[in-house]
């Protein structure tokens, strides 16, 4: 945002790294009041300050081990309420009046599922009169009200960035702006990669594939609202004012674009996956099936699978596959009780793992890239685990300590290193 810029309907997102202290509040209202003064309409969407999520959520469990899931949601949502009103008052102090409102008076109606709750409706009433009366409005992200039950809800870690694109595409806003503490969307994470390379635009289907595959810039269905709603995502620093990321439908071709005949777009990585193998499952027909019906009717998300060659000998196989770190515990449980039905010998959990993925449009019509990637990490001494490919995508699963090694050895090897100096972080302690 700045004051050349002609009046415009703006959201502007601020994560929990640039809203660490009562200081950088203070940083972050001077930057939005400045964006206001320059006559336009601006409503904020703000995370938690710092850790504060994490935070609480350990609270939660040294309270209950299995805390109840509204419960839950109630005491997280606490987070972002705390950092608006806090932003409300930096900014009133500054001259320019500000109300901050939760998602549920901000209208955000999602499902009723704690903890991973989805919007349904944005009925932005109350923010559209508040921006007629001239107010700043600030949002608390992450979090909404259930349409059925009408508890509070949480829309999973990382997802005041969909609040932002939701309210973004609901207000008809000309763009929505995704503050953080990295100067953009770069080739790989910069804390792992110090030669990563910034890119000035990049296409949803790129942005959500390396979302999908782990990049936490950007929350996921932040990306996939995005593009369904066609709204332009414009993610840049709160600490600098470099010109940031533009992620939108089609990258144009020109010259000086970081983009040009890319074969790959970036590598991203996931460490919140854990590896469940159910070994001396009979190989017969049907099995198969009923192992991921189990894990389906608890509502866990299956990523990677694996199916071993039978055994000879005892004519039974090895079906591995990886879940959410976080459901690890739902999905043994479900298979354990299915134990009987489903005839296997034993279970293994291992959480000592992480996904890399090369992810690039380019790479459709370019072979090679797969011999390319495995060479790397053979160079590297990495062991694969797991492998799994889709037409703009290769991933595969390593051993937890490999993680940072094989996401530099893949940009080497790409040829995605920055030759114009390192890759900045301003803050966040990247939990
Ligand atoms: P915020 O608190 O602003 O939401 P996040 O921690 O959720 O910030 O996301 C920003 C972080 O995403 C960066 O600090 C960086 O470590 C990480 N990251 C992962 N992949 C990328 C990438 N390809 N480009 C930029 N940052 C990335
Ligand atoms: N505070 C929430 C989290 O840490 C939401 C967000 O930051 O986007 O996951
Ligand atoms: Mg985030």
């Amino acid at each position: 945002m700045n004051e050349s810029e002609r009046a415009r309907r703006i959201v502007a997102k601020f994560g929990g790294s640039s809203v660490a202290d009562a200081a950088s509040i203070k940083r972050v209202a001077a930057r939005i009041v400045a964006a206001k003064q320059a006559g336009n309409e601006v409503v904020v969407v703000i995370s938690a300050m710092g850790d504060t999520t994490d935070e609480l959520m350990d609270l939660a469990l040294q309270v209950s081990p299995q805390p109840q899931p509204r419960e839950l949601d109630m005491l997280l949502t606490t987070g972002e309420r705390q950092s608006a009103a806090l932003l409300a008052m930096a900014m009133n102090d500054l001259g320019v009046e500000a109300l901050s409102y939760t998602g549920s008076q901000a209208g955000v109606i999602t499902t009723a599922q704690h903890g991973n709750a989805r919007i349904i409706d944005i009925t932005p009433g109350r923010i559209e009169k508040s921006l007629e009366e001239g107010y700043v409005v600030i949002v608390a992200g992450f979090q909404g009200v259930s349409q059925t039950t009408k508890d509070i809800t949480t829309l999973g870690r990382g997802a005041s960035d969909t609040t932002a694109v939701a309210l973004a595409a609901a207000l008809g806003a000309d763009v929505c702006e995704i503050y953080t503490d990295v100067d953009g969307v770069y080739t790989a994470d910069p804390r792992i990669v110090k030669g990563a390379r910034q890119v000035p635009r990049i296409s949803y289907d790129e942005m959500l594939e390396l979302a999908a595959c782990g990049a936490k810039i950007l929350h996921l269905r932040c990306v996939e609202y995005a593009r369904r709603e066609g709204v332009t995502v414009h993610v840049r620093s709160s600490f600098s004012n470099k010109p940031g990321t533009l992620v939108t439908g089609l990258v144009d071709m020109q010259k000086g674009n970081a983009m040009e005949e890319a074969i790959i777009s970036g590598i991203a990585h996931d460490r919140g996956e854990a590896k469940v193998t159910v070994a001396g499952v009979p190989d017969q027909v049907g099995v198969a099936a009923m192992i991921f019906e189990v894990i389906a009717e608890c509502d866990v998300n299956i990523d990677m699978i694996v199916q071993n060659v039978s055994e000879v000998a005892t004519g039974a196989t090895d079906i591995t596959f990886t879940v959410p770190m976080s459901d690890g515990k739902k999905a043994v449980d479900a298979l354990n009780a299915a134990k009987d039905r489903i005839g296997f010998t034993e279970l293994r959990y291992d959480d000592q793992i992480g996904k890399v993925s090369v992810v690039g449009v380019g790479m459709r019509t370019h072979p090679g890239v797969t011999a390319k990637f495995f060479g790397a990490l053979a160079a590297a001494n990495i062991n694969i685990q797991m492998i799994s490919t889709s037409e703009i995508r290769i991933s595969v699963v390593v051993g937890a300590d490999d993680v940072d090694a094989a996401v530099r050895a893949a940009h080497t090897a790409f040829g995605l290193d920055s030759v114009s100096g390192e890759a900045v972080v301003y803050a966040g302690t990247g939990r």
